[in-house]
């Protein structure tokens, strides 16, 4: 039987996780009333060096062998999350979705979600930290759209929008097959989910204690979305903090549409997580990303939370 033979639900359902899979791939906190499922995307591969571009190769080298880190590929963690406050069910991103055969360790978001019981008839907001295909890919797989509420919101910023419109990809190291990819992903986004969208410009509330806030940064429009609840707090950073960040804030990272200006959000954000003691979970930190930032005198430390299990 060929694909187009099978209908999309169909092929879904057929990708459900196999017993064999080692771990369940997605991890639950608890944020007072409001609760974050992380689940993993699987992983990407990009080349080590992207990293860290304009870092001088033999540091890049140190800090990849002290960790016992290849040099040729960066196992990068892919992660979206999903937040349920009274009774919205909110995705956070995406995942990268099934159009990338470079990145076969990835794009299991959709039935990993299905794992976790979460039907996609029961999304009520979508929010994007930002367009780049690894976010927004989830969302594009067949059939996906289909399934999802005719009402659905999804949240971006008038910033990210209107970037993509005419993006500019002369600052990021990006090889010119992955800007056309993101160029592609992201028309195909806007063509898909466009009558959805509900943009804001500096912040929005999406539900009773999620408020999605513009960074830029990464992408002009780059947000995170800051969780609350009963005095606790959990910040979902996006693409704002990656796993050198902490040591190296200002190792620019190749996908980064404007590094000088990425590092300054990231220090910004790492000395309030500091402040606030909020937990911190990011796109692509390893699973299941849940940590604390702790100063570390002139730097910041990126503190793991202990599972709870
Ligand atoms: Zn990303």
């Amino acid at each position: 039987m060929s694909n187009a033979e099978i209908s999309p639900r169909k092929i879904i359902q057929q990708e459900r996780p196999t017993p064999d899979e080692l771990v369940p791939s997605r991890y639950a906190v608890q944020v007072g009333e409001i609760e974050v499922v992380v689940i993993s995307d699987g992983m990407l591969t990009p080349p080590a060096e992207s990293m860290a571009t304009n870092a001088n190769p033999a540091e890049r080298g140190a800090w990849l062998d002290e960790r016992f880190l290849s040099k040729e590929a960066f196992d990068w963690a892919l992660n979206a999350v999903v937040v349920r406050s009274g009774d919205q069910t909110i995705l956070i991103d995406s995942g990268i979705g099934e159009e990338y055969p470079d990145f076969p360790r990835a794009g299991q978001f959709g039935h990993r979600l299905e794992a976790a019981g979460v039907d996609l008839e029961s999304v009520t907001d979508v929010v994007l930290t930002h367009m780049h295909f690894d976010h927004v890919g989830g969302l594009l797989v067949e059939g996906v759209k289909e399934r999802m509420r005719a009402d659905l919101r999804v949240h971006v910023s008038a910033a990210e929008a209107k970037f993509w419109k005419s993006p500019d990809f002369s600052l990021t190291a990006m090889p010119p097959a992955l800007a056309d990819l993101a160029r592609k992903a992201s028309l195909e986004f806007m063509d898909m989910f466009g009558s959805h969208l509900r943009t804001f410009d500096e912040q929005s509330e999406v539900a009773p204690g999620v408020v999605v806030a513009r960074t830029g940064g990464h992408t002009p429009g780059h947000s995170v979305v800051r969780i609350s609840s009963r005095g606790e707090r959990l910040m979902f950073g996006g693409d704002a903090l990656f796993p050198v960040s902490f040591d190296h804030p200002e190792w620019h990272n190749g996908f980064e549409h404007d590094p000088e200006e990425a590092t300054r959000v990231r220090l910004r954000l790492m000395k309030e997580l500091a402040e606030t003691g909020s937990w911190l979970v990011s796109t692509h930190m390893p699973f299941p990303s849940v940590g604390r930032v702790a100063a570390a005198g002139d730097l910041y430390r990126w503190v793991p939370a202990w599972w709870d299990y």
